[in-house]
């Protein structure tokens, strides 16, 4: 079988190479037609089609170590795939070969030592479970099917952010097969720049195949939801926002989103579709506090629907993933903002004006915090200065689409990334963005990182990523 090659050539592999594979694994090795194949393959972003020639799911540090070596005896394109959630589809390559981490599910908690193991394929929504049941939460985003590996490689932000800093800030130690197939710890005792450059560098270094999150105690409930006003009300809305968010204090995480009206029952029927403006919020402290702080937005103007409410943070950590289904068209362009000026909120309603998909939307979402009182060069991740994320998903169903619908986000994101730090989230990167991208949003850290790459993985075995380059 045409295997695709580190240099962009193909190699034939035969069945007998295949064979001595399968016998030193525990995991399964599968193929375009094979059964589960397509669900390996396919990744969340229905524009990324890509199929890889050998399919292997892993089923321990083992399997990954002999893939390892079998990727590199054959000078294979190799490639990761986590949640499968990456918007560039860098989890999966056309003709080469991938690890599927979907069956190393499994977490381990130590709630006197407030720390989770957890096996690199878990999605968000598995550590999230696992570690309410002792009242303790890692920070982790806001789709519970988002894969931890991903998320916390490239950064990490969500309703905790605020109180603790990025995911990757968060982090007790992680352990990774490198790309001489060894199995490695990362900490801030061992490995020490290579445990820095994880924490935000991606994929670069190896394969992660257990990450240590530190835990803080949150809920079991908190206040959480969103309200929601007609466009109509927009304007009073962002104000709203800006003055809460101003003065929140770290344990009230903010968003506000602008989209059309998905046809959910909470919301008037004769709204469906139409444009509208929502203010999302949790409030992770005590609930009894929260009731007071949300109180402002629960009474601005004349809403018409309000689902924020006393809530177990579970529900809230999955309470949009009906919103992000996998197998849609997306786009997204996005910046870091370091403060909210008033002129972005009438570009943000001119530009909504001009959404067309039911899918798509524009959020701001506040990040400023623990994450700013940190040192610059405390991880990779950096963007110390960076106070919120600014967001154009794009987001529709058919092909004949794409035009309008990515023309919509890069419009949009063109003419509001003045108020940009120049920095930007490298995990909403799409394919299309280049080095430049890159380099905005790693900035002074590339330099360090470009050395550890260098130390760790000189040949550039693990380029299905973000690449940063070993020279
Ligand atoms: C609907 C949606 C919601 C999101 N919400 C948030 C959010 O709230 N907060 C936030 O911070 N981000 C969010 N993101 C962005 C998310 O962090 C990135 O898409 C991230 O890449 C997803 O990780 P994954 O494991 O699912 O991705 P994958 O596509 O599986 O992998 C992404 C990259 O990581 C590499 N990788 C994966 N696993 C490993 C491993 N074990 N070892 C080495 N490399 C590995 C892959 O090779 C690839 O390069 C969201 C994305 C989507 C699509």
């Amino acid at each position: 079988m045409k295997t695709t090659t580190l240099d962009g050539g193909s190699v034939e592999i035969l069945t007998e190479m295949l064979d001595n594979l399968k016998m030193r694994l525990r995991g399964q090795v599968i193929f375009e037609g094979g059964p589960g194949y397509d669900e390996s393959r396919t990744v969340w972003n229905a524009m990324i089609d890509k199929k890889p020639s050998i399919v292997v799911r892993c089923l321990g540090s083992a399997d990954v170590i002999e893939c390892v070596k079998f990727a590199k005896e054959y000078s294979l394109l190799l490639s990761i795939k986590g949640g499968g959630h990456n918007i560039a589809g860098l989890a999966t390559t056309d003709g080469g070969m991938m690890l599927d981490m979907s069956l190393m599910r499994g977490i381990w908690v130590d709630s006197k030592e407030k720390i989770a193991y957890a096996q690199a394929g878990c999605l968000l929504g598995d550590l999230d479970r696992e570690t309410q049941l002792t009242g303790l939460a890692p920070v982790l985003g806001f789709i519970s099917t988002t894969g931890i590996a991903g998320l916390t490689l490239g950064g990490g932000f969500g309703y905790l952010t605020r109180r603790w800093g990025w995911t990757s800030d968060n982090i007790a130690s992680m352990n990774l097969v490198t790309a001489e197939g060894r199995l490695v710890r990362a900490s801030n005792d061992e490995n020490e720049d290579l445990f820095w450059g994880l924490r935000g560098g991606g994929g670069n270094f190896g394969i992660v195949t257990s990450i240590d999150y530190l835990l803080y105690p949150v809920g079991p409930e908190i206040i959480g939801g969103m309200v929601v006003w007609p466009i109509s009300e927009a304007p009073g809305v962002f104000e709203l926002y800006r003055n809460l968010a101003g003065n929140a204090p770290y344990e009230l995480s903010l968003g506000m989103i602008i989209r059309r009206a998905p046809g959910v029952p909470w919301l008037p029927k004769e709204v469906h579709g139409q444009l509208i403006v929502a203010i999302l919020a949790c409030y992770s402290g005590n609930p009894e506090e929260g009731v007071k702080v949300v109180a402002p937005i629960k009474s601005f103007g004349r809403s018409i629907g309000d689902i924020m409410t006393r809530r177990p943070y579970l529900q809230m950590q999955s309470l949009l993933d009906s919103t992000q289904p996998k197998s849609r068209r997306n786009y997204w362009k996005s910046e870091y903002l370091s403060g909210i000026e008033s002129a972005l909120g009438e570009k943000l309603i001119t530009h909504a004006a001009k959404i067309t998909s039911p899918h798509s939307s524009m959020i701001l979402f506040q990040i400023e915090g623990a994450l700013n009182n940190m040192e610059d060069g405390f991880s990779a991740t950096g963007n110390r200065n960076a106070q919120y994320v600014l967001t154009q998903a794009g987001s529709w169903e058919k092909e004949e689409d794409d035009n309008l619908n990515i023309e919509w986000a890069r419009e949009a994101w063109n003419d509001m990334k003045s108020f940009s730090t120049g920095g930007n989230y490298i995990n909403f990167q799409t394919e299309d963005e280049g080095s430049e991208r890159m380099e905005a949003a790693l900035g002074k850290g590339l330099q360090r990182l470009v050395s550890i790459k260098a130390k760790w993985d000189p040949g550039n075995m693990f380029r299905s990523n973000r690449n940063i380059k070993p020279d």
